[in-house]
C-alpha cells in the first residue's frame, strides 16, 4: 500500500514524525507539497520567506530522493484546493494512507479538516501527528488541566515535562526504494526574484551546522550579549524554526547535549528559555484560535480607539521616523528580512504606543518582510508589545526608544550601519539627533515621545473605567 507524506511548515527529513511514521509501513511513500501563492499574498508572506521555501523545498526534494521517495509539487493557489489535488494524486498512484505534521492558524485547521473528510470519503485514512513544538501542543497544562495564559509557570511545567518524558528524536528513516531523480520547483515563483540575499545558507544540515556553531561558540554569553543589535549574539535560527527546517525537539535535545558535556551554563538556559517562548505562543493559537483571526487575546482591548494611519505608518515602514534605533531597525528589516528581537519590541511598542496605531498594522507589514514570519511568534511577539496578549507589557511600561538606543546601541554602532547620515554624530546625540542641529537628510521626529507616552497610557486607563 502506497503512503504519502504531505509536507507543509516541516520542510525537514530528520525528525519528521510523518515522514517516519510514513517510512515504517510496508510500501512505497510518496510526498507532496502544495504551491499556494494566492494564499500566501492572503498570508502576507514576504518574498524572503516564499525564496527561503522555495530554496528548501528544492533541498528536501533531493534529500528525499536519496531516501527513494518521490516528491510532488502540487500547483494551486488557495488552501481550499488542497482537497481536490491530493483526492487526484491519490487516486492516480492508489494511495491508501496520508501523513501529516498539525498546523494551527485556523485557514491551516479548516484546510486539514477539509482534506480529511474528502479523502475519507474516498477511503484514503488521514493520520495526523503533534510535532511542531519541543513538547506536543495541547500536553502543557495547568493543574486544573487549562492552558497557560502567562509564560514563566509555562515554561516552569515545560521543562518539566522535557525532563521527565524525554521525547526521543526519529532521526532520518532509511531509504525505502532506489533513489529517484528529485523534481526542481521553478524559481520564477512571484515574490522570489524581489527577496533580498538570503540571511541564512540552504538547507537541514546548514541549519545543523549553525545550531552546533551556535551551541559552541556564543551560547555562553548569549544571556550576556542577546541584547546588542550589532553584536552577533543570537543564533539566527528562526528562519530555519519558523519553517521546520529544524525542530524545536532537536534543539532542546542539542542543548541537553550540551549541558551534559559542559556543565549547566546560563547562556543554554537563556537560549532554551527561547525554545519555550515558540512553544508557548505556538499553544496559545492552539488554544485560542481568536488570535489568528485577528482578534486581541484580551478581548477588552478591542475597543481601543487607535489613530488611523497615514504619513506616520508609511514613514514608520520606511524608516524614517526620526527616531534613529526605530528607523535603524525598520530598514534592517527591509534590507535583510529579519530584525534583531530586541528591536521587535522597540518598533512594535513604539508603532502602537507612540504612534498608537493598531498593532495589526504592525503585524502584517513584520510578515508582509520577515524570513521567518511565523503567525504564533509574530502575533504574540506584537500583542505583547501592544499590551493586548498574553502575559503582555503592562500598559503603563511603554519603552523610550532614546533610552533602549543608549542601553543597547551605547556607541550608535548598530545605527551607524543602517542610518549612515547620522554616522558623524557622538555616541550621545547619535540616540538623539533632535538635541542640536539634525544632520541634512534627517527628518525631525515625527511624535513627542514623552507625550505620546502620556496619551497611551491614558487611553489603555480609559478603558480600564468603562
Ligand atoms: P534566538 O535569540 O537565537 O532564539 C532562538 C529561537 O527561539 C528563535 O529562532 C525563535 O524560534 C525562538 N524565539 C526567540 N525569541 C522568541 C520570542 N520572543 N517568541 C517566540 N519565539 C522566540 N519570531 C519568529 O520566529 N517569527 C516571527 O514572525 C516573529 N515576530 C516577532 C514580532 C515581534 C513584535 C517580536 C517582539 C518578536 C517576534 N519574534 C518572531 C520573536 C523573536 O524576535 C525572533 O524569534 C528572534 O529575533 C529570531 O532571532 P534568533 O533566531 O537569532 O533568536
Amino acid at each position: 500500500m502506497t503512503q504519502l507524506v504531505w509536507f507543509r511548515n516541516d520542510l525537514r527529513t530528520s525528525d519528521n514524525a510523518a515522514l517516519t511514521a510514513a517510512c515504517s509501513q510496508e510500501g512505497p511513500v510518496r510526498a507532496c507539497f502544495i504551491v499556494t501563492p494566492g494564499q500566501w499574498r492572503e498570508h502576507d508572506w514576504s518574498p524572503a520567506r516564499v525564496r527561503f521555501v522555495v530554496d528548501h523545498l528544492n533541498s528536501l526534494s533531493q534529500s528525499l530522493a536519496q531516501l527513494g521517495i518521490p516528491l510532488h509539487i502540487l500547483d494551486a493557489d488557495q488552501f481550499r484546493d488542497s482537497p481536490a489535488l491530493l483526492e487526484s494524486l491519490c487516486r492516480e498512484y492508489g494511495i491508501r494512507q496520508l501523513h501529516l505534521n498539525e498546523e494551527y492558524g485556523v485557514n491551516e485547521r479548516r484546510r486539514d479538516r477539509a482534506v480529511q473528510e474528502a479523502l475519507g470519503d474516498k477511503g484514503v485514512q488521514v493520520s495526523r501527528y503533534r510535532d511542531q513544538t519541543a513538547a506536543p501542543v495541547g500536553t502543557i497544562l495547568t493543574q486544573q488541566d487549562e492552558p497557560y495564559s502567562v509564560f514563566t509557570p509555562f515554561s516552569r511545567r515545560w521543562r518539566q515535562w522535557l525532563d521527565a518524558n524525554s521525547p526521543s528524536l526519529y532521526g532520518t528513516p532509511r531509504a525505502v526504494a532506489e533513489s529517484v531523480h528529485p523534481t526542481e520547483l521553478a524559481t520564477s515563483l512571484k515574490g522570489y526574484s524581489d527577496a533580498p540575499e538570503p540571511l541564512v545558507p540552504v538547507g537541514e544540515d546548514a541549519a545543523h551546522r549553525q545550531l552546533e556553531q551556535f551551541l559552541e561558540n556564543h551560547a555562553q554569553d548569549y544571556k550576556k550579549l542577546r541584547d546588542f543589535p550589532a553584536v552577533d549574539g543570537t543564533s539566527r535560527l528562526s528562519p530555519y524554526l519558523a519553517n521546520g527546517v529544524l525542530s524545536g525537539r532537536q534543539c532542546w535535545h542539542a542543548v541537553r547535549e550540551a549541558t551534559a558535556a559542559r556543565g549547566e551554563q546560563e547562556g543554554l538556559l537563556t537560549w532554551m528559555n527561547e525554545i519555550a517562548w515558540r512553544d508557548f505562543y505556538i499553544n496559545i493559537l492552539y488554544h485560542y484560535p481568536r488570535v489568528s483571526m485577528h482578534r486581541a487575546f484580551k478581548p477588552e482591548t478591542e475597543a481601543l480607539r487607535w489613530n488611523d494611519p497615514g504619513e506616520e505608518f508609511e514613514a514608520w515602514k520606511e524608516g524614517r521616523t526620526g527616531i534613529p534605533i526605530v528607523d535603524a531597525a525598520m530598514r534592517q528589516l527591509n534590507e535583510t528580512g529579519w530584525m534583531h528581537n530586541r528591536l521587535r519590541m522597540v518598533t512594535a511598542m513604539f508603532l502602537s504606543k507612540n504612534l498608537f496605531l493598531d498593532w495589526r498594522l504592525g503585524e502584517a507589514y513584520f510578515m508582509s518582510r520577515l524570513v521567518d514570519g511565523f503567525l504564533a511568534s509574530n502575533n504574540g511577539g506584537w500583542q505583547w508589545s501592544a499590551s493586548t496578549g498574553t502575559d503582555s507589557a503592562p500598559y503603563f511600561r511603554v519603552f523610550n526608544p532614546a533610552t533602549q538606543s543608549e542601553r543597547f546601541d551605547p556607541d550608535g554602532e548598530f545605527i551607524r550601519l543602517y542610518a549612515p547620515e547620522l554616522s558623524k554624530l557622538d555616541n550621545k546625540r547619535i540616540h538623539q539627533p533632535w538635541t542640536g542641529v539634525i544632520p541634512k537628510g534627517y527628518p525631525r521626529p515625527i511624535v513627542d515621545l514623552k507625550e505620546s507616552r502620556k496619551e497611551a497610557i491614558a487611553r489603555f486607563q480609559a478603558l480600564k473605567n468603562q
